[in-house]
């Protein structure tokens, strides 16, 4: 046999063997390999959040859907990563700039599980996720505070908040119902507690202040200065704080008086209205943080 047919028959052999390999592990959530490490992005999604977990196992964990004007360039963006299913859709508390995408994430991604804080509003866009839900019989649960959610790959997900039972006045600021998280991996952890205001902050330094150091925090309530409040500063220790917000957003976010607290502590901070999306990378040992911009 003259020797280029040997090379490919050999490779047509090699192709057809990791056929049959990667389709005995099931199907992964991300069409090319990423790296061996943790992959978390805050996306610049304008006023609102929206954070892609990617884990060494390959599955997809999406915190928060941004607001609807964002949700096309959102599933443009989640697509553009190779993502091609979400293995958890989290949404920590049912306001429009954390809902609003849901729709349309729903819609062009087959998602496995759907979690949230279990708060329901009459809002539209609230009937318009809960009814896809149900719809596409997605399995969804209400997240309960000191549980854990397995990312895979090593990474775990630990519940500090919504309170239990709800704070006086969450029904009317749903913000102190967030779910707040801390993703932990190896040795690097971020604490993500979505809009959790000064009430909430306490409520969980009281209860879980010495579980919740963590290297990067994404700063509660887009940099709002009802959060990142002292005391839930000394208990998180954050070396980096990420907030995600709108250029010349109506609602003055992030407040000087937070941005002047980070630098106290010195706590570099990163926005996506400027960074554009940040991208935070680990191997479980050490951490860098990227900037688009
Ligand atoms: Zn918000």
């Amino acid at each position: 046999m003259p020797k280029n047919r040997v090379w490919t028959l050999l490779a047509v052999f090699s192709v057809v063997l990791a056929l049959l390999v990667t389709g005995g592990c099931g199907k992964p959530a991300v069409e090319r390999a990423e790296p061996s490490g943790l992959t978390i992005q805050v996306i610049d999604v304008g006023q609102g959040d929206a954070i892609l977990i990617r884990t060494p196992g390959q599955q997809v964990t999406l915190i928060d859907t941004g607001d609807v004007p964002a949700r096309n360039k959102l599933v443009a963006y989640i697509k553009k990563q190779g993502v091609i299913a979400i293995d958890n859709l989290i949404i920590t508390h049912p306001h429009a700039d954390h809902l609003g995408g849901a729709q349309a994430i729903l819609e062009n991604f087959p998602v496995k599980h759907v979690y949230d804080n279990g708060q329901t509003t009459t809002t539209a866009l609230y009937r318009q996720y809960l009814t896809l839900i149900q719809k596409k019989q997605i399995p969804f649960e209400v997240v309960k505070v000191g549980g854990q959610l397995d990312l895979g790959g090593g990474a775990i997900l630990t519940f500090y908040g919504p309170p239990s039972p709800p704070l006086a006045g969450a029904e009317t600021n749903l913000n102190n119902a967030s779910i707040v998280g801390r993703l932990s991996f190896g040795k690097f952890s971020m604490l993500l507690p979505g809009d959790a205001e000064l009430e909430e902050e306490r409520w969980i330094v009281k209860r879980y202040g010495g579980e919740l150091q963590s290297q990067v925090l994404k700063s509660g309530h887009h940099g709002s200065r009802t959060s990142s409040s002292l005391g839930f500063l000394k208990a998180v220790r954050p070396e980096a704080a990420i907030a995600s917000l709108g250029a010349g957003n109506d609602y003055h976010h992030p407040h000087p008086s937070t941005i002047r607290r980070y630098e106290d502590y010195k706590i570099k901070f990163f926005r996506t209205d400027t960074d554009g999306t940040v991208t935070i990378t680990s191997d479980g040992e050490t951490y860098t943080i990227t900037k688009e911009k």
